[in-house]
């Protein structure tokens, strides 16, 4: 039993099904994703007994950090190593034939993988951008990602593991405040460099406060927010997503408030018209991209399924708080869709919408044949939103330094076996 991405439902049920007090269900539920203990061990709520009895019945299985990268903005990008679940491993024998089943199903889904995720420090605040597939199907023509194909669903447990690790390693470690510790890494650049050639995925704490790279902030000064915007799809692999979700989002388990959860789509519509039905849910973005069909249909072929009309309506319809507001994603693209005709567009599109936001991310220059905008383009874009009376936002990737396109890291690494030469920074 792989106890990881498990409700406290599912423990409690698994619990009472061993024999044992259902209550120990709740004990393990708190002790995984409030405490963060990870080791059966280290449980000691429960009896030695127990825990002797867990060893051998279960599992605690967190994404293994296969590369660090630290840029000098002072974010962390993870390379994460998915390996193969052991659940169905001590089914019963009446349980057997309907757990060979599932096994062979989970096998398909419990393949190696790589996923990526960013741990992004501000003053006060940490941001962690998770995955949710590893690779995508939806193809957005300026998305690393979609180069990958989709490989696997993640199990909600590898949701989950992604926050619960970045988390741990960031609390662990000391100083006051992240922007003290990004101007102490940009002084450390050389030390930074030779991290981010992935020369070693073990960094240990002391190693890492020698070269100045000690990025944690006090979980108590801490505001923590997580974005699903790392690889994948989240619409398309919704009930792990949302089994994920729910942990994340429970005051008893890791508690974040779902104003600081956000899931980014690229909008799938039924999977919108899905979550808008849940009790409890994360904030909703649209990766928008595009002012009109036609262009949107090129930049991002899921168009063709659910084009503009069809999502902007699921988008009206979907029930935000009295605070909350649908955010839309527009990378912009130098000479594709960033003119002031795209901003005027866009504009309109937004009117009648509710309370919305935009964001402008100005594309990142990478591998794929785009151009990072004009510095005047985006300020044009900005200012015409604006003066249409549109919150918007102008914001730069971080981690610029260290591949900041979803999929890089993982595409790098299938496509490169050597592990030294997977990431060449400059
Ligand atoms: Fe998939 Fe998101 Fe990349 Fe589109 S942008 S291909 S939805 S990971």
């Amino acid at each position: 039993m792989e106890l990881l991405g498990k409700s406290r439902e599912e423990l409690r049920e698994w619990l009472a099904g061993i024999g044992e007090p259902a209550y120990r269900g709740d004990q393990i539920y708190r002790a995984l994703y409030q405490e963060r203990t990870f080791e059966i061990a280290q449980m000691t709520v429960l009896p030695a007994e127990l825990r002797e009895r867990l060893e051998l019945a279960a599992t605690i299985t967190l994404p293994v950090v296969r590369q660090r990268y630290f840029s000098k903005d002072g974010s962390v990008r993870y390379l994460f190593g998915l390996g193969e679940s052991s659940e169905g491993k001590f089914a019963t024998e009446a349980q057997s034939s309907q757990r060979q089943t599932e096994k062979q199903i989970g096998r398909r889904m419990s393949r190696p993988a790589s996923v990526e995720a960013v741990w992004m420090p501000s003053e006060k605040r940490q941001t962690i951008c998770i995955s949710t597939q590893a690779g995508c199907a939806v193809d957005c023509q300026f998305c690393m990602t979609a180069q990958l194909g989709l490989i696997r669903n993640l199990t909600a447990g590898e949701i989950v593991g992604q926050i619960l690790v970045a988390l741990q390693e960031n609390e662990e470690k000391e100083g006051d405040n992240a922007e003290t510790q990004g101007t102490q890494r940009s002084g450390e650049k050389n030390e930074g460099e030779k991290r981010n050639a992935g020369e070693d995925a073990g960094v240990t704490k002391e190693e890492k406060k020698r070269a100045g790279l000690e990025t944690g902030v006090p979980r108590d000064k801490t505001q923590t927010n997580v974005v699903l915007m790392g690889q994948g799809e989240p619409l398309l692999n919704y009930e792990s997503v949302m089994a994920a979700m729910r942990i994340v989002l429970d005051k008893k388990a890791i508690g974040l408030a779902p104003k600081h959860v956000t899931l980014s789509t690229s909008g799938i519509v039924p999977g919108i018209e899905k979550l808008a039905k849940e009790a409890v849910r994360p904030k909703l973005a649209i990766s928008l991209n595009a002012s009109n069909d036609e262009q949107r249909d090129l930049l991002m072929p899921i168009n063709k399924k659910y084009p503009l009309k069809e999502l902007l309506a699921a988008c009206k319809r979907f029930p935000t708080g009295s605070r909350e507001y649908i955010t839309f994603e527009y990378v912009l693209l130098g000479g594709v869709n960033d003119t002031a005709e795209d901003a005027r567009r866009v504009a309109r599109l937004m009117s009648g919408l509710g309370r919305v936001k935009v964001n402008l991310i100005p594309w990142n220059p990478g591998a794929l044949p785009y151009k990072e905008p004009t510095e005047d383009a985006v300020a044009k874009f900005h200012r015409i939103l604006l003066e249409k009376g549109v919150p918007v936002f102008t914001r730069y990737s971080r981690g610029r330094d260290v591949m900041a396109a979803c999929g890089q890291l993982a595409l790098g690494e299938m496509k490169d076996s050597s592990k030294s030469s997977v990431i060449n920074i400059q």
